[in-house]
């Protein structure tokens, strides 16, 4: 961690006993953590409030399937599969499926006892080098997402040669034009999976291109698409006694804005960590974000107004003020088109970024923060939605979304649990 800085290195020597603290107890509270070094503060309860707003959203009966892929969009999947899928007394976790994007990161996930999707497509050309990932898949019961009837029988041969049944489900491209079988060919696709013994079709998905605005007739179109496909397929189910396959359809945007899409299963994502899929904070439903961003103050400097500040010097004071040292940069993930642009927060005050970004180490103006000392907490990633340090608000100066700012923070960031005791206790 932190190589490249000496400061950060210094500050790590001043407050090692959080690092060690955090490494001895996987759930602890904020207030027990000093400062001292970059970290992500995941919130438990956040996510689990985001769940029930999202269960409360959906009919009783229809799924949640969590959506973990990269890491949980940068929170740390151990953590956030930690809480989701702890039991409450009824022996109910909150959500009732976990969904990744591929096997590598299935494998990583601590154990759990509920369903695992994974999207990325089976492609039959990868066949050699796919094996041993998807024999895992079968071996642990994930479900294997086909495409094409090549696909459907790779993952049918692997099975049979294990002597076990495969979970598939096929992913429908109602007008996305990315993954998928073409609504064509779909039809067809699904009788090659019912007619292989060696597999099980677990589920009918499609995956809406632009749900997010309300009023655009596409997700309307790409439903009533999916529900022609797939209709006959679930009444023959029905009719043989069987059990159906899962219809799901449902990212964030269509769990909020077009109910008629829930099905069988909703798969949201962006909305279980508490960023409104909108791209906006939201007036109308209460999510809460989980994540905040800190990162100590190692060094203060008092400079001239004239100073030039960073790389390029980008930046040139314009009065007598104090520069704070923050030790994130974009390899971080702080990305470096926040630079100029963005405010952290200190003393729950908003201080500019300034200068440039670099790799290791970023630049705020403290001028308006006359409290600010060495060691205290810099916010970088507020949890208010309508804080100017908000995941929006840097999706904003960044021209990006909460999706890739989240996504980009990276390995050297330790992520740590807060909220465990108290939200334990409430409930
Ligand atoms: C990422 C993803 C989702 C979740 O989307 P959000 O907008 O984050 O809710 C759902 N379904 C599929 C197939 C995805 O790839």
């Amino acid at each position: 961690m932190c190589t490249g800085a000496v400061g950060c290195i210094m500050a790590r020597v001043a407050h090692g006993s959080a690092g060690e603290a955090a490494a001895s107890s996987k759930r602890m509270d904020a207030t027990h953590i000093s400062s001292g070094e970059p970290r992500l503060l995941i919130s438990r309860s956040a996510l689990l409030h985001n769940a029930r707003l999202l269960r409360q959203t959906v009919a009783a009966g229809v799924r949640i399937c969590a959506i973990i892929k990269a890491d949980a969009y940068g929170h740390g999947a151990a953590i956030v599969v930690d809480a989701l899928a702890e039991r409450d007394e009824s022996g109910r976790a909150a959500i009732d499926a976990l969904a990744v994007a591929c096997t590598e990161e299935a494998a990583a996930l601590p154990a759990v006892e509920l369903p695992i999707l994974i999207f990325r497509p089976v492609e039959e050309q990868f066949g050699g080098r796919q094996r041993a990932s998807m024999e895992l898949a079968i071996g642990r019961n994930w479900t294997l997402t086909v495409c094409s009837a090549a696909a459907a029988e790779d993952v049918a041969r692997t099975a049979v040669a294990m002597e076990r049944r495969a979970s598939v489900q096929i992913m429908v491209d109602t007008g996305m034009t990315r993954s998928g079988v073409d609504a064509a060919a779909a039809r067809e696709l699904v009788a090659t999976v019912q007619s292989k013994p060696a597999l099980r079709l677990a589920g009918l998905c499609t995956h809406f291109a632009r749900s997010e605005e309300a009023a655009n007739g596409m997700t309307q179109r790409q439903l009533a698409g999916f529900l022609e496909i797939t209709d006959p397929v679930v009444k023959a189910a029905a009719q043989r006694g069987g059990r159906p396959p899962l219809r799901h359809a449902a990212n964030s945007a269509a769990v909020f804005l077009h109910p008629a899409s829930h099905l069988d299963m909703v798969r949201p994502g962006i909305s279980l960590y508490g960023i409104d899929p909108t791209g906006r904070p939201s007036a109308a439903r209460k999510l809460r974000p989980a994540m905040k961003w800190v990162a100590p103050l190692l060094m203060i400097r008092a400079v001239r107004a004239g100073t030039a500040v960073g790389y390029g010097q980008t930046w040139t004071s314009p009065r007598d003020t104090r520069i704070g040292l923050v030790p994130v940069g974009y390899a971080d993930g702080y990305l470096r088109a926040l630079s100029n642009r963005a405010s952290v927060i200190v003393h729950g005050q908003a201080a500019p970024v300034v200068g440039r970004v670099s790799m290791d180490l970023l630049t705020i103006d403290l001028g308006d923060v006359p409290a600010a000392r060495v060691g205290d907490d810099v916010v970088l990633l507020d949890d208010d939605p309508l804080s100017p340090a908000s995941v929006y608000a840097l999706a904003r100066h960044a021209d990006t979304i909460p999706y890739e700012i989240f996504c980009r923070i990276g390995p050297r960031v330790r992520r740590i649990v807060v909220g465990a005791a108290a939200e334990s206790a409430r409930r």
